[in-house]
């Protein structure tokens, strides 16, 4: 199926086109140089942002794919979890879209997509498919048997995102924002056992699945203020490169324990971190120890993107799945388990 997928759940107005398992486009017009001066997204500026770029990136998509809009099979849409009024703005063009070219629309769940997007790059997921998604507002391990309609938590984070983590620790470095490529790229020029930072939730009483970046994350601040306070530099090099190889470790730990337990023999990881390209090497590392086969996207398909919608929305015109009704509307806190928003169906 060809289908068009939009993304506005943060700061990038994302609208990807594919046909089944293949990426014909991937458009993304992003307002984060908008929020840097904020440290942080700021949700009105956001709004704004997808409102002026929508319809020209859904031009551009259209474009790069080379197909005309009246030969879609379906438009698919994020419609949670993510800022409300970011969210409002896709689902609101999504449905526009979707009733004047007489297309089914799909209400499609942002998590679920960061997953189902490793299609366009390893082709159709194994059910079931273990999935680490790491991103700026989640990290969980989810066992999903059908990527349309059935995805199993299995633990969490209990406080920080561990995207989050990286943008906290890079603000206190004064690295900017968003944080997660600068300390990947400053951690390169450090020693990752330079500091011994604490390993979070890996205690033998600890919940095996679930992660905790808070205390980490304190730990690094307290650290970089002492040697503040002594007057001496602060090694951001080693720091960066320390503190990333303690969250590396216990997600990547923690994932192959989870398909080492539940007899998954593939690993999928997803989300913003999973461009992290220490994360990729000792993940790779530690599933080829444990005979896992890893499946990680492309960084660019990792990060917010339309691709990953309009996969996940290929997958649902596959599998027959219900589309959603016209009145769809924005849940800015959708649960990982509701992948899609179906209609009220024809009874
Ligand atoms: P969610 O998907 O939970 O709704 P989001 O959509 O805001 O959150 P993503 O775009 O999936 O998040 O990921 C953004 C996060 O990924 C940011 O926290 C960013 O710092 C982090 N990130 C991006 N690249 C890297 C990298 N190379 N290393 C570490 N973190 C990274
Ligand atoms: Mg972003
Ligand atoms: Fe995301």
């Amino acid at each position: 199926p060809l289908v068009l997928g939009i993304e506005t759940s943060c700061d990038e107005t994302g609208v990807g086109i594919v046909r089944g398992h293949t990426l014909l486009a991937d458009a993304v017009a992003s307002s984060v140089d908008e929020h840097a001066r904020f440290g942080g997204v700021v949700p009105e500026v956001a709004s704004r942002a997808h409102l002026e770029a929508m319809v020209p990136t859904i031009q551009r998509a259209l474009e790069q794919a080379g197909v005309k809009a009246s030969d879609l099979d379906g438009i698919a849409v994020t419609s949670g979890p993510g800022l409300a009024g970011a969210l409002l703005v896709g689902v609101a063009a999504a449905k526009a879209y979707a009733y004047a070219l007489g297309k089914p629309l799909y209400g499609v769940n942002h998590l679920a997509s960061h997953i189902c997007v490793d299609q366009l790059e390893h082709g159709a997921l194994p059910e079931p498919t273990m999935a680490l998604l790491v991103s700026g507002g989640h990290s969980s391990l989810l066992l999903a048997p059908d990527i349309t309609s059935d995805v199993r938590p299995l633990g969490a984070t209990i406080d920080d995102a561990a995207g989050e983590a990286f943008d906290k620790v890079a603000r206190l470095l004064g690295l900017g924002f968003p944080g997660g490529p600068a300390i990947d790229r400053h951690a390169r020029e450090g020693d990752p056992t330079a500091i011994g930072f604490p390993r979070g939730l890996t205690g033998p009483r600890d919940p095996v699945y679930d992660f905790s970046f808070s205390g980490l994350k304190t730990a690094v601040a307290r650290w970089v203020e002492a040697r503040k306070r002594a007057g001496e530099p602060v090694p951001v090099a080693d720091v960066s490169a320390s503190f990333q190889e303690a969250v590396v470790d216990v997600l990547t730990r923690k994932a192959v324990r989870a398909c080492r337990d539940n007899g998954v023999d593939h690993l999928m990881i997803g989300g913003g971190v999973a461009a992290n390209s220490r994360l990729r090497a000792l993940a790779e590392e530690r599933c080829a120890a444990a005979g896992i086969v890893l499946r990680v996207p492309r960084p660019k398909l990792c990060t917010d993107n339309g691709a990953m919608v309009a996969a996940l929305g290929a997958e649902m015109v596959a599998r027959n799945r219900a589309p959603s009704a016209l009145d769809l509307s924005a849940d800015s806190s959708l649960p990982v388990t509701e992948i899609s928003v179906p209609g009220p169906g024809p009874g």
